[in-house]
């Protein structure tokens, strides 16, 4: 299904959408390529005339409608989130949550946007900062939340009064299609935002290349937003990338062990593992280490497996085949060079159907030697390293290309303050599993990305500043 000019499309090619739990057809959706897009990118910049003049009240309306909508269809939404993408029911209910958080956040924020007026250095002239909308924005989602990415790009951008095409990932667009639901039902003007479904090449390269498209914004790897960021230089496009991430978490001997362990477990295993801040390097104080790694292999091989649609699953599959070998290569290497398995280590067979699950595992003497300590896994594995002192520690934690999340758990003040300043992430999580909340900025620092969503951060995102001098005279 497409979306455009406020009309759905409903022939074209058919794109197979795969339940990653039981390895059925959930069903079958109607996708475009280049022509779609362009016609999507054309109807974006007509509309885009008119949006941009739209009140912030009446555009803050219309965003608090799709807040109304998607609230009374949450259960539908989660659902359809756990079909496509295999995660935990109760997990793609809080996704629905903070979907609509960002909905609601910039429905407020569309009212808030302020300009500015600055001393002016001649007693005839008047000089102001306007701040505007960027004009037509092409975004890009990935799967592993594909109802939040979406809001989270799409409702800063309306508030701030750009006009949106998105692809999200053909892996997951049944979600996407939802959402566009209810931006229907909303009664959003025709050409406003738009869907297209299709070969992610192909649709990102007219995208990119299209001078009426002022932005990309972009969730997904690091491989693909570097190359988005390369073709968008030809016609100066604004970017935002949110891309991977190699997050450590570490543990001094001060730490609350069981908290930690939590800690671990939550930023490990949520998502089997799939998400950019995921925990991918455990550092533990060598002193406490080995009763750091039973407590953790203990509390891990009591994790559920299983499909996300049955009560009291923990951990769903992982998205594909593809996932399901590259996290097997990863745990295969690590043994390969020293690491021991304490839990987990194997591809899950499970009766329910053809499903792509992997147990989830703790690797205990993990080394700098192993695929896993410096490439993303994207998977349910934990490995332990440990270390002595706190500047080993940080320098060890940095990593050479990723910088977006970072968790460390110690008691020590004066510690943790040091930390803070000498992560270089763009996310810090101090004795906190869940450093992401939607006023702040969620983003990553060197090949982790530029840019930030959430909170008025998200927003600026969106905006460009113009500066007039008027002479009075
Ligand atoms: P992952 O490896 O996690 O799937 P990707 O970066 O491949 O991450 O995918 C994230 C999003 O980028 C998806 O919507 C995908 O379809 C899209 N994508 C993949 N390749 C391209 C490309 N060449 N141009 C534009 N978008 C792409």
């Amino acid at each position: 299904m497409l979306y455009i000019n406020g009309t759905w499309r409903t022939s074209g090619e058919k794109l197979d959408v795969i339940n990653p739990a039981t390895g059925e057809v959930i069903e079958s959706i109607v996708t475009g390529g280049a022509e779609e897009t362009e016609e999507a990118i054309a109807q974006a910049t007509e509309a885009f005339k008119m949006w941009k003049n739209t009140t912030g009240v009446k555009r803050s309306n219309y965003l608090a409608t799709v807040v109304k909508l998607m609230r009374s269809r949450s259960k539908e939404l989660a659902e359809t989130i756990t079909s496509e993408n295999g995660k935990p029911l109760a997990d793609a209910e809080r996704e629905v949550i903070s979907a609509i958080d960002y909905l609601e956040w910039y429905a407020e924020e569309a009212k808030r946007l302020y300009g500015d007026t600055l001393p002016a250095s001649h007693p005839d002239k008047h000089l102001m900062v306007l701040r505007q909308p960027v004009g037509v924005c092409a975004a890009i989602t990935p799967w592993n939340f594909p109802l939040s990415m979406i809001t989270r790009k799409i409702a800063p951008a309306l508030a701030a009064g750009c006009t949106v095409v998105l692809k999200p990932a053909s892996l997951t667009p049944l979600s996407a299609i939802k959402v566009f639901e209810c931006f229907h039902e909303a009664g959003l003007p025709a050409g406003v935002v738009n869907l297209v479904i299709g070969p992610a090449a192909e649709i990102g390269k007219v995208m990119t290349a299209s001078p009426d498209v002022r932005k990309i914004t972009f969730t997904g790897s690091t491989r693909i937003g570097k190359k988005l960021m390369r073709d968008a230089a030809d016609t100066v496009k604004k970017v935002s990338m949110e891309l991977g991430g190699h997050a450590p978490f570490i543990i001094f001997e001060d730490a609350d062990l069981e908290e930690a362990v939590t800690g671990v477990l939550m930023t490990k295993f949520k998502n089997a593992g799939q998400t950019c801040i995921s925990t991918n390097r455990v550092y533990v104080a060598e002193s406490i280490a080995e009763e750091f790694g039973a407590l953790l292999a203990t509390k891990t091989a009591e994790l559920t497996i299983g499909n996300g649609m049955d009560d009291g699953v923990d951990v769903g599959p992982l998205i594909n085949a593809g996932a399901l070998e590259k996290v097997a290569a990863q745990v295969e290497d690590a043994t390969e060079n020293g690491g021991k398995i304490i839990a987990g280590g194997k591809v899950h067979s499970f009766s329910g159907g053809d499903g792509y699950f992997y147990e989830p595992t703790v690797i205990q003497y993990a080394n700098e030697e192993m695929q896993i300590a410096t490439e993303e896994t994207f998977g349910p594995v934990a490995p332990i390293f440990t270390f002595q002192t706190e500047e080993e520690v940080i320098e060890k934690a940095n990593h050479q290309e990723y910088g977006l999340a970072a968790y460390c758990y110690t008691k020590d003040l004066g510690r943790g303050l040091r930390m803070m300043r000498e992560l270089e992430y763009g996310i810090v999580g101090i004795n906190d599993l869940a450093p992401i909340v939607i006023q702040a900025p969620f983003g990553g620092i060197k090949e982790s990305g530029i840019g930030k969503e959430g909170g008025k951060y998200g927003l600026e995102e969106y905006l460009e500043e113009k500066f007039v001098s008027i002479h009075m005279k």
